[in-house]
């Protein structure tokens, strides 16, 4: 699969639209060829990933539905079916209808907003299933005839099976497209998986679960297989990502297609096995929607408490940590670094005569003042420094694992890059602004608590202001503890 970054580099224009449509081309004939190799001799593919693939690779990556890229996946039917001994004819009423399911997929999600495409809302699942009915259906019309005078099967039977098959593709297929994150995302989901130790167990344990359910399904036998994975199916899907979620269906979903026929020979002697097949398939599939639906109105939820989480932690003008949450993760942090002996380090900066900012500019260019001065501050922090908005235009900052001399460099060094700055306010006019900064420790050998270190750091802010503002100042406790 590709990514947006992954995508191989060509020179924009012709070249570029060239590659695209090699790569179309390419996977269709590719995927095409396996939907051939695994059909039944003189009949039409059940496993035919071809369209599903097309449809989602031209919705997730838009670059490549060019109407090349369109002419290009038809080449690639028609070169499969025809360099596999298929007539002129057949060949292209196929190529036709495989197209028509997929540009018609193509068109309707087009209608469908962004987060539904990606299946980020509850609804999104019944959305995309709707569109992979369509799909089928129009791919069916078209070809359902052929079903007919290919293959000698009955028209409604034709048509059926064909609507069956393909969304039976579709809706293995299409999710994962729209749901996968890009390498790197995938690379951090799923690194649990490669290095087995308790935690990562724990993390398996659902697709264990689901592992097992399969198997017991196979030893036990019969048509209720279909359903003993579900309960495992849903725990992942309640644990995982997405993406991953759509994967592990994908792979019981084909599991269960490949192995459920075998369990139907008992009903080979019905009237019509094949409508029997087509129920079966379709139930594996319509089944996969459950564990999809249950996923994405996690991720739903997940985001939004996320969202909220991050509204109610930071400041809404700055993008800082609020002082509620700079205080409760200061006072986790320290008790942390006290336990392991670590040393940490407080600042405590306030803005000089801001005050005079606002009368002068205006409260527009003040707000504009504070983001920027957030954005130079957190320049020169690292990661898990904990950086707070406490006031106005009163910000501290907690060091872990800092030594009272090294934060009172970086004190300096904020100092410094502040003094330097030149900040650009909405009316156009340029801005220079100072920063007094309060500095205090705490030391394995005495611990305090957030509060004691405000209270210091605020005192030695005091002495800056004092000392005519611009400066750093290192709290008197402190001072002394360090000499
Ligand atoms: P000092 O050097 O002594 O700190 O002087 P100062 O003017 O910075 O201090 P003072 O506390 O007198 O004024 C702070 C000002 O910050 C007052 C207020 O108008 C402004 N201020 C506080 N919050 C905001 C804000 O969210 N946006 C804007 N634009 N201004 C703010
Ligand atoms: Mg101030
Ligand atoms: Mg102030």
């Amino acid at each position: 699969m590709f990514t947006a970054n992954l995508l191989p580099r060509a020179d924009t224009g012709a070249k570029r639209t060239l590659l695209f449509a090699l790569i179309v081309g390419g996977t269709i004939f590719a995927a095409s060829l396996f939907g051939i190799f695994t059909r039944p001799i003189g009949f039409l593919a059940a496993v035919w990933p071809a369209n599903a693939v097309l449809l989602g690779l031209m919705v997730r990556y838009q670059a490549f539905a060019s109407p090349a890229g369109w002419l290009a996946a038809f080449v690639g039917y028609f070169a499969a079916d025809i360099t596999t001994g298929s007539d002129l004819i057949t060949t292209a009423w196929l190529s036709a209808a495989n197209m028509a399911g997929a540009m018609t997929g193509y068109l309707l999600f087009k209608l469908l907003p962004e987060e539904d495409r990606k299946l980020r809302r509850s609804i999104s699942v019944l959305y995309v299933f709707a569109i992979c009915c369509l799909a089928s259906l129009a791919s069916a019309v078209t070809g359902g005839g052929a079903a007919r005078m290919l293959f000698g099967r009955d028209f409604a039977d034709g048509l059926a099976f064909w609507a069956v098959s393909e969304l039976v593709n579709y809706l293995i297929v299409v999710p994962i497209w729209l749901t996968f994150p890009g390498l790197q995302t995938l690379r951090q989901q799923w690194a649990p998986f490669a290095k087995l130790n308790r935690d990562n167990l724990m993390h398996a344990a659902p697709c264990l679960a689901l592992l097992i359910s399969v198997v017991a399904g196979s030893a036990v036998g019969g048509p209720g297989t279909l359903a003993f994975p579900i309960p495992a199916l849903l725990w992942c899907a309640l644990t995982y990502s997405m993406f991953t979620t759509t994967v592990l269906t994908m792979a019981l979903s084909t599991w269960l297609l490949i192995s459920l026929p075998a369990d139907m020979i008992p009903f080979a002697h019905l009237p019509n096995p094949l409508r029997l097949l087509d129920s079966i398939r379709l139930g594996v599939a319509l089944m996969a929607l459950g564990p999809l639906t249950v996923a994405s109105t996690n991720a739903a939820r997940r985001e939004l408490i996320e969202r909220l989480m991050h509204q109610a932690n930071h400041d809404s003008l700055t993008g800082a940590l609020s002082r509620r949450a700079l205080m409760e993760h200061s006072e986790a942090c320290l008790g942390e670094l006290a336990r392991g002996t670590h040393d940490a380090s407080l600042l405590m900066l306030d803005i000089d005569h801001f005050k005079r900012v606002n009368d002068r500019l205006g409260h527009a260019a003040g707000d504009k003042a504070l983001t920027e001065f957030f954005r130079l501050v957190s320049a020169e922090l690292r990661e898990d420094d904990l950086f707070g908005r406490t006031g106005g235009e009163e910000f501290a900052v907690l060091l872990p694992r800092t030594d009272l001399i090294e934060a009172t460099g970086v004190a300096e060094r904020i100092r410094a890059a502040i003094e330097a700055a030149k900040i650009t306010v909405p009316s156009g006019e340029r801005l220079r602004m100072t920063v007094s900064i309060g500095v205090t420790a705490q030391t394995a050998s005495d611990v305090k608590d957030i509060d004691d270190l405000l209270l210091a750091a605020d005192r030695a802010l005091y002495e800056a202001k004092a000392a005519g503002r611009n400066t750093v100042r290192v709290g008197a406790r402190a001072a002394r503890d360090a000499a």
